[in-house]
Order: structure tokens, then sequence, then C-alpha cells
């Protein structure tokens, strides 16, 4: 989509506002706005109050706080649960600001259509940003899938969530995804790699007797019939000990195998590593977003938010043992 205005300011650099003062600001998006200095930290809203390790720049309660003591900033990080984000994302669309959004986008499907729709009429940058697509390995995989025909692809998805995610209740509250919080990412990769797109058959899903969300989710995706892409499972689970795995294992009808590992940060290639990288993926979220105000552009994708929506909509759900932290 392209903007009929570009979006940075004549002089300086632009100002950013951050809002949400978690996990991921705090190790991803602070660090990264400073390594790239393609934007200027001006505030932080951080509903505690707490905004250590932020430099000492202003500090809200709300975005509504600091779009009304701060109204010339010109771009929002929103790094919030989903829950929240719709609201925020308008609300900082209708002050004029481009915004840069946290995966996943939305809590509904209903939500992203409207945001999207939104970042047009307001004439404004909206970038969504599903930061695993960041790898060069990601980009690399693409490319070598766009002409071939895929046989099968197998994502398992394992990680210890009360290592990764201590105390983050919200997740397994309605609206928080459970374990598709990080499942989304693989399906964000998937996205982004297959010739053609997918659909889910079925889904398994568990979710704890004392929450709300999957804890556990086994999905069965297929492409239309004569679609150059066979099946495609994902094994979501957030109880996993021991070694922690974020591989998506794609074989093709030539007979080559490909291993997307660690998140999308590496590719192997018929059991030879083809590339490599550290992690930079919230450096290059920061440079694109960056880019697209400058062009006047936007990149809105809600295909993985449709696939997690889909999986609810045909799974069966299963009720689980109790999960405590
Ligand atoms: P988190 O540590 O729980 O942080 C969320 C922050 O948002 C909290 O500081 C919370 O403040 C704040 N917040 C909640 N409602 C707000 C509102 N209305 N206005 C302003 N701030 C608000 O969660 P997180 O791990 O950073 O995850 C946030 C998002 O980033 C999620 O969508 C997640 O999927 C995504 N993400 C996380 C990771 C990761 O490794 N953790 C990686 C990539 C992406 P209070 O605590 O004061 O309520």
């Amino acid at each position: 989509m392209t903007l009929p205005t570009p979006g940075l300011p004549t002089t300086g650099l632009p100002t950013l506002g951050l809002v949400g003062l978690g996990k991921i600001a705090r190790d991803q998006h602070i660090p990264a706005i400073a390594a790239t200095g393609l934007f200027e930290l001006a505030a932080v809203v951080s509903p505690d109050g707490d905004s250590a390790g932020t430099g000492g720049v202003p500090c809200f309660r709300s975005q509504a706080e600091m779009l009304a003591a701060l109204p010339g900033l010109d771009a929002m990080a929103i790094c919030t649960p989903p829950a929240v984000r719709h609201g925020l994302t308008v609300e900082a669309l209708r002050a004029g600001k481009h915004v840069l959004i946290e995966k996943p986008p939305a809590a509904t499907l209903s939500e992203m259509q409207d945001i999207a729709a939104q970042a047009q009429a307001a004439r404004r940058t909206l970038l969504t940003a599903w930061h695993s697509r960041f790898n060069p390995a990601v980009e690399e995989a693409r490319q070598r899938l766009a002409d071939a025909t895929v046989r099968s692809v197998a994502i398992t998805w394992k990680e210890d969530v009360r290592r990764w995610h201590p105390g983050q209740d919200w997740i397994f509250a309605a609206g928080g995804f459970g374990v598709f919080d990080p499942g989304i990412n693989a399906l964000s990769i998937l996205t982004a790699v297959l010739p053609a797109p997918v659909f889910v058959r079925s889904a398994e899903l568990h979710v704890p007797a004392n929450r709300d969300t999957p804890i556990r989710a086994m999905l069965e995706m297929r492409a239309a019939p004569g679609a150059p892409v066979g099946v495609v499972t994902a094994d979501f689970d957030f109880l996993q000990q021991g070694e922690q795995t974020w591989s998506i294992a794609i074989e093709t009808a030539d007979g080559s195998r490909l291993d997307l590992t660690h998140g999308g940060t590496r590719l192997i290639v018929d059991g030879v590593p083809a590339m490599a990288e550290p992690d930079s993926e919230y450096q290059r979220i920061y440079r694109h977003f960056h880019r697209l105000m400058l062009d006047g552009a936007s990149d809105i994708d809600a295909r993985p938010l449709h696939l997690v929506a889909d999986a609810c909509l045909v799974g069966r759900w299963r009720t689980t043992d109790a999960f405590h932290w």
C-alpha cells in the first residue's frame, strides 16, 4: 500500500513514543532504536510508572497522556500485550502518528481489519512487525522455495513457558493467545516462505483447566488442490523441558530438505549450514519502519493471525491439567 505523502520530519530524527515497557520493549526495542540511530526515543508509556533503563526520557502512565503532553511525536511503537492493541493503535493513528505494532498485531480479525483501514484513512504508515521474518535465513528460504514444489512442512515450536514468559498471566487469559503467542512466529515464517497459501484442516487445542488459552496446539494445514504445497503440520508446546526447539523442516519434491532452526535465524540445506546470523531482527524492523515512513507506505499482513483464528474455529478443544507457575 502506498500513501500519498511521505512521513518523515524535514529536520532531525523522527521522534518515537514506546508504549508498553515490558520484556520485549526492554530486551529488543530500546537497544534496536539506539543501535540503528534512525529514531529519537522521545517518551515511554509505562502504566506502573517504572521507566528504569530508558535513559531518563519522559514517562507517562497512558498513551493518551503522552499524546496530550507531546503532540509533536512522529511515531509510536506499541509493545503491549495484544488485548489492548487495537484501541492504542487507533488512538495513535487518529492523532496522526505512524505506528509499528508488535506481533500479534491485534486480538481479533475484525480489529486487524479495522486498524488497516484506519491507517489508510489516516494516511499514516502502519507496520505489523512479524519479527521472525526479519531474519536473512527466512528470506533465503523464501527465495529457494519460490519455484519449488513443497512436499511437506513440519513445524516444531516447543518451549518452556515458565522459562520464557515467567508470570505473564495475560498469555493464559482470554485474548492472550496462549501457546500461539510464540506459535504465531512460526506461522509468520510459514506464510512468508511457502509458494502458495495453506489452510487449517484440523487442530487439537489443549487448555489447562484453570486457564482460557491453549498450552498445546497441533495443527494440520493443506493447500488448495493443485497448489505446489503438500501437508503442513505444526506442534506448538508450552511445556517443553530440556532442549527448546523452534524449527521448521521443509521437504521439496526434488528430494531437498531445508531446516529453518533457532526461530528462523539459521538455515540448513540438505544437512549443510547455509546461513546463520546473530539475532538482529529488531534492527531490521526499525530500518524497515523508517523506510516505510520515508516512502509513505505501509506493511500490513494478517495471514498468520488468520491461521490462528482458523485453528480456533475448526479445532477440537480438550481440557488438560491446571497450570501453575
Ligand atoms: P510483558 O513483559 O508483559 O510487557 C507488556 C507491557 O505492556 C507491560 O509493561 C505492561 O505494563 C504494558 N501495558 C499493558 N497494557 C498497557 C497499556 N494499555 N498501555 C501501555 N502499556 C501497557 O510482555 P512482553 O513479553 O513484552 O510482550 C509484549 C508483546 O510483545 C506481546 O504481544 C508478545 O507477543 C510480543 N513479543 C514478546 C516477545 C518476548 O520474548 N517476550 C518476543 C517478541 C514479541 P504493566 O505491567 O504495568 O501492566
